[in-house]
């Protein structure tokens, strides 16, 4: 399991970031780089690269993660809608190998991706 992605260091405080949320499973930052008004990471603290890699009965983070969406989604009142995404693997554009959804919102959004 790799313990050296910067989510880990984030997740450790070894790089300062304000932490939007934060409980025993899960934690939420801005994205850096946002690509939309609202940009949002749902983080596990958990370090494992993609949903893929994730046993049955650690499926309880996933569902974590769902629920502080959820939250973030009635607190910001997000009601014009949003995207959740999660990237995974190189053709999935995905650039941080620790597993994150993004909770994207404030425009709209076409489809498909690009
Ligand atoms: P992905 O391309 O789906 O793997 O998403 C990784 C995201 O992490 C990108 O949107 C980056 O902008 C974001 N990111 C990288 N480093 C940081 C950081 N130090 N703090 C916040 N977001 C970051």
């Amino acid at each position: 399991m790799p313990e050296d992605s910067i989510f880990c260091k984030i997740r450790d405080g070894q790089i300062p970031t304000p932490k939007l949320f934060e409980n025993d499973k899960v934690f939420a930052i801005n994205d850096i780089n946002p690509v939309a008004p609202t940009h949002i990471l749902i983080i596990p603290k958990l370090s494992k690269a993609n949903i893929d890699s994730y046993s049955i009965s650690e499926l309880d983070i996933i569902a974590s993660m769902f629920e502080v969406a959820k939250q973030i989604i009635h607190e910001k009142r997000l009601d014009n809608g949003y995207r959740l995404v999660i990237n995974s693997g190189k053709n999935g554009g995905q650039t941080v190998d620790h597993l994150h959804m993004h909770l994207l919102a404030g425009r709209e959004f076409s489809w498909p991706p690009g």
